[in-house]
């Protein structure tokens, strides 16, 4: 067996020393993730991410906020409040769902409000419009037929000039492609009885259909589906396809430019810039000096989104890094899925039709939920979630054979082995033939996690696959367990047993990561860190503690988490002594719970970035003082004290009925 932990291995192909930035595609903060979200882009970089650290590649999962979609705007419309107010609210109950999911992004950008981002976008804009190709162009464009208003995205849906199935303004989530309102079927505005009055507007435009060549040479460079390549072959075989680059509109980011008054830089050009700028902010954290205006070519770029963003990650943004950075290729690979459906029909925000993660994320459902997101999650195909296929899988599946086996597995040990791993003295040949089928299920996880055949559905068969394996090699071999003359054999094949366990520890890590940690100390193994190059056997010696051990809970109240983790009342009552604030109490137990820092910490003299926080963690206490305090604490105040003072802080601003609710609370 060839130990190499500096060696990337299978696992992490093709990216040797490089830095590898793995996307998720930023939310729009309009509303909270659902399944279909979450199944989709943030599960599949969170899980990419874990397997490449596993095989030594240096990489990161980097997300944000997106605030300056047009569709917080709509939002901010119906729900009455301002835009920023909107964003900030949603933004926050995203970064606290995918904390939920078990997702952790290592950058966690919030445009509107980062520092820099605005003056970084402007000139990354400047660079376009400076390559001569992003210019002033007028075009047909739509108003509202009653107010005048100029009508785009949500603003305004008619039918796809391609497919012609309904659509919103600008994007096809049918067919992937492009629009430009103008020349939608039969238009209508959203809310409005009174047709679209057609009209022209001036704004920065790209003449994309210039750029064929430039894509065809940016999907030979990295791992491109032949889904985005086949969208690309339909977009150039257009005679023109002009895409404008700015929108009037008063919420983002204007260009310093001032041909274009009243005008923003459309959200969508803006995300190639925000990519850049993750980077940025992501290397000042950890020390690197990566800048947004020096893209470098040892960067790798991984994207993970869903195919209606197809257009702009896969098509647009190429074209834009090459107008802004014409002597580097960026190289990037791409990983598409399609729509999840819920009871057969799309997820949809606003109507209702949607499982939200946090109706059934908790700390005892996680790892099942991600495994069930895993074996069925949208990749090359629609499919559809079933609450009731889900607590099915659960109870048949995950209870009902994988922790009945391990449950089982350690009764056996218990009765042949005393409850520790022994040597494996003799070896039948069956025994040989079932670590090789194990060694091919480790190839075929390797193959599956790995940067080019990446699949969740591939990976959660295979992990399924070890148990079922398992579970048929105990059966053949248990009819011999009570014969003393084969009391040898029997203990051999208990210890294969036990190795197919520790395999299935280790390569559930990136998939399952709680489930992973309490399997491996089951097994005397600390949480599996490396992706394992063979099926290695439990040391002999070692207790094992499977038996009785319960690894999933059964669904409790319609199989959602019974147990969500809401209170975080015990950890802080106990026995610290209190000094200052009457919200210090409350805070510590926010600042341990989110942390995930041992009960009973003492976090009153250190500052949250010294207790280790991160930009996610940060948004999510951000947001539980936002709701639970009504406090909109600036990042400035967050950071820069220690937990005692940042208490006061709260306390000077919270309402004194919230603050003595929340201290007696805490207390009791
Ligand atoms: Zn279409």
């Amino acid at each position: 067996m060839t130990t190499s932990a500096t060696k990337a291995g299978d696992g992490g192909r093709g990216f040797g020393a490089r830095p590898v930035f793995v996307f998720s595609t930023p939310p729009t903060p309009n509303g909270d993730l659902h399944l279909g979200h979450l199944s989709g882009p943030y599960l599949g970089a969170d899980v990419f991410v874990r397997f490449q650290r596993m095989n030594g590649v240096t990489a990161w999962h980097l997300t944000g906020s997106d605030d300056f979609q047009s569709y917080v705007v709509e939002c901010a419309r119906r729900e009455g409040r301002a835009p920023a107010l909107v964003a900030a609210h949603y933004g926050a109950e995203i970064a606290e769902t995918l904390r939920l999911m078990d997702v952790e992004p290592d950058q966690y950008t919030v445009t509107s409000t980062d520092p820099g981002y605005a003056k970084g976008l402007q000139a990354f804009f400047t660079r376009l419009v400076e390559s001569g190709s992003v210019a002033p162009r007028e075009a047909p464009a739509l108003f509202d037929g009653a107010t005048s208003e100029y009508l785009y995205e949500p603003g305004v849906s008619g039918r796809c000039p391609t497919c012609d199935e309904p659509t919103g303004g600008n994007i096809c989530e049918e067919c992937g492609e492009p629009n430009a309102c103008a020349d939608l079927v039969e238009p209508a505005a959203t809310g409005c009885e009174v047709p679209p009055r057609p009209g022209s507007v001036t704004r920065f435009s790209l003449p994309l259909h210039e750029f064929r060549g430039t894509v065809e040479a940016h999907h030979r460079l990295g791992r491109v589906p032949a889904r985005l390549r086949e969208l690309a072959e339909r977009l150039f075989s257009r005679e023109r396809l002009d895409v404008a680059i700015t929108h009037p509109s008063n919420w983002g980011v204007s260009p310093i430019e001032s041909d274009v008054d009243g005008q923003v830089i459309w959200v969508w050009p803006e995300m190639a810039y925000g990519f850049l700028h993750g980077i940025e902010s992501l290397g000042r954290r950890i020390g690197r000096d990566w800048e947004a205006a020096l893209p470098r070519p040892d960067w790798k770029i991984v994207h993970f989104f869903g195919y209606d963003n197809s257009f702009y990650h896969s098509i647009l943004y190429p074209v834009l890094y090459r107008l802004a950075f014409p002597d580097l290729a960026v190289d990037i690979d791409y990983h598409v899925n399609e729509f999840y459906l819920l009871d057969g029909s799309k997820f949809s925000t606003s109507r209702g039709h949607a499982i939200w993660g946090k109706e059934i994320l908790g700390p005892h459902s996680v790892d099942a939920v991600r495994f069930f997101l895993s074996r069925t999650r949208p990749e090359g195909r629609r499919t559809n979630f079933e609450r009731g296929a889900y607590e099915a899988m659960l109870r048949d599946v995950l209870i009902g054979t994988w922790q009945r086996w391990l449950d089982d597995l350690g009764a056996r040990v218990a009765r042949h082995c005393g409850g520790t791993a022994a040597d494996a003295p003799v070896r039948a040949p069956e025994h040989a033939a079932f670590l090789d089928r194990l060694g091919v299920r480790l190839a075929a996880l390797t193959g599956s996690l790995g940067p080019d055949g990446f699949s969740l559905n591939r990976a959660a068969e295979q992990l399924h696959g070890i148990v079922e394996d398992a579970i048929g090699f105990a059966r053949l071999e248990g009819v011999v367990a009570g014969s003393a003359a084969w009391r040898d054999e029997t203990r051999t094949a208990l210890m294969i047993e036990l190795a197919a366990a520790r395999l299935l520890a280790r390569c559930a890590a990136p998939v399952m990561p709680r489930f992973a940690s309490r399997l491996a100390a089951a097994l005397g193994d600390p949480p599996p860190v490396e992706w394992p190059r063979a099926v290695d056997p439990v040391a002999a010696g070692t207790r094992i503690d499977l038996a009785g051990r319960v690894f999933f809970g059964a669904p409790a109240g319609g199989g959602l988490d019974a147990s969500a983790d809401g209170g975080f009342g015990a950890s802080a009552a106990g026995g610290v002594p209190e000094r200052g604030s009457p919200l210090l109490p409350w805070l510590r137990a926010v600042v341990i719970s989110t942390l995930q820092l041992p009960e009973g910490t003492f976090v009153d003299d250190r500052t949250l970035v010294e207790l280790g926080m991160g930009s996610l963690q940060a948004v999510a206490v951000q947001f539980q003082i936002l709701q639970q305090l009504d406090v909109d604490v600036s990042l400035q105040d967050l950071l820069g004290g220690d937990v005692a003072a940042l208490a006061a802080i709260l306390d000077r601003l919270a309402a004194p009925e919230i603050t003595s609710e929340l201290a007696t609370e805490v207390r009791v």
